[in-house]
């Protein structure tokens, strides 16, 4: 017999989302359920994304940088911005990350701290996906610590000359732009590099175990030469970059779930058709007891989600709202995934279901954005005053 309730149907979240938000969340469910998951498997199998085709895709979907005002951007409200990730993760977080560094890494750096200039250069081809964007912040030896970083640029007459190299870059190798962060004289600034500059290369990282349906790539600056104008003006020191990030995480906050939500929905599907010692594994306790504790992460998290959502709108978010729910989203999601990994049994790990390619990319999600213990270290600070990073 079917259930009556879905996991997040039991805590009545869809009351709490206006119409135009749901309307914007559907729309993404159906792209997502038409155009993405068909081939999400073989993507996973082969570590490859049409990552420049999907983005013009995505671009007409509306879906880049859709929280932002202006510039070809489509002004939606951070919680359609959430919902919206959470239907991307969904499907896979691969996707979501490539909508993320678009929209709130590379775009949010050149809307929040760019110049006249940059903004009707980028933002208009980033919106509609005709020009890709990637975030350089992370070294081989500073991830963590980005405020060690050593990538430098040095003036040379009113030119700016930069050398590095920079790690773990979302989009980097499809990239037409990125926005690099670097030492100068005058603290941390952000530069908008424009990748066919020459000395800029962009080698993909491949042999990864977590996001393969992904571009992930190290970025080399080999005196990379801009002008005066490539400087990002509004940014000084580390406040710049993590301000992005914070975006970034915003979208995880809701994001993560939706990776959970489709692990948990495989699972209770799964127990119902599979028959064991001759009844079917949804009608043991031992199953319900598991749908039952995930399903209440599931929601709580979502509770968690709509509220930081609603926070956001009114522009009282603070960034250690954002590490609690990011810390907390993200921690449950990969625990739901592999518990309902267990459910699926041998099928568990089978590209054939979506649940060991979900935990397997929430691992990077896990990490990146601020791992999580960084995030304890940030709510940790926030209540005794003390600072435990160093
Ligand atoms: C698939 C993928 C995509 C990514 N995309 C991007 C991107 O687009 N742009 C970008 O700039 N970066 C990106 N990153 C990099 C990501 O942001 C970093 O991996 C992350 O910040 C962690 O840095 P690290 O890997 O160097 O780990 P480290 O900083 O070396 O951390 C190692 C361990 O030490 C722990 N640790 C760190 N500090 C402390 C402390 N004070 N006390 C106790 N424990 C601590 C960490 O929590 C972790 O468990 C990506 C990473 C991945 C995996």
């Amino acid at each position: 017999m079917p259930g009556t309730q879905t996991p997040l149907g039991l805590f009545g979240t869809e009351d709490l989302i206006g119409e135009d938000d749901r309307a914007i969340r559907d729309t993404v469910r159906a792209f997502t359920a038409d155009r993405i998951r068909p081939h999400l498997a073989d993507w996973f199998d082969e570590a490859s994304i049409p990552a420049r085709e999907l983005a013009r895709e995505l671009g007409d979907l509306g879906v880049l940088g859709m929280h932002l005002e202006g510039y070809g951007c489509a002004g939606t409200t951070a919680t359609a911005y959430g919902l919206a990730c959470m239907e991307l993760e969904a499907a896979d977080s691969g996707l979501r990350s490539l909508v993320s560094v678009q929209g709130s890494l590379a775009m949010f750096a050149i809307r929040r701290w760019g110049s006249e200039e940059q903004k009707q250069e980028w933002l208009p081809r980033m919106a509609a996906g005709e020009a890709i964007g990637c975030f350089g912040l992370t070294e081989p030896d500073f991830g963590s610590n980005p405020g060690d970083m050593r990538t430098y640029a040095r003036r040379d007459g009113d030119d700016w000359v930069l050398n590095g190299t920079k790690m773990w870059i979302t989009n980097g190798s499809v990239a037409d732009v990125a926005v690099v962060w670097a030492q100068t004289e005058d603290k941390i600034r952000g530069f908008v590099v424009p990748t066919d500059s020459p000395g800029f290369s962009a080698p993909e990282i491949t042999k990864k175990l977590s996001l393969r349906a992904s571009v992930t790539s190290e970025l080399v600056l080999d005196d990379v030469r801009l002008p005066a104008s490539a400087m990002l003006p509004e940014a000084r020191g580390l406040s710049g970059p993590l301000s992005c990030l914070n975006e970034a995480r915003y979208g995880i906050v809701f994001g993560a779930l939706g990776a959970a939500r489709d692990c948990l929905e495989t699972a209770i599907a799964y127990a119902q058709e599979r028959d064991i010692f001759g009844k079917p594994l949804a009608s043991y306790q031992a199953t319900q007891l598991k749908l039952a504790d995930m399903s209440l992460e599931l929601g709580k998290g979502m509770l968690l989600a709509l509220h930081l959502g609603r926070l956001k709108d009114a522009g009282t978010l603070t960034s250690e709202q954002v590490s609690t729910g990011k810390l907390n989203n993200v921690r449950e999601a990969i625990a739901i995934a592999r518990e309902c990994r267990t459910i699926l049994g041998a099928n568990g790990i089978s590209l054939e279901y979506p649940v060991l390619r979900h935990a397997n990319n929430l691992e990077s999600v896990l990490t990146y954005e601020g791992t999580s213990e960084v995030h304890q270290l940030v709510i940790g600070q926030t209540l005794t005053g003390q600072s435990a990073f160093r």
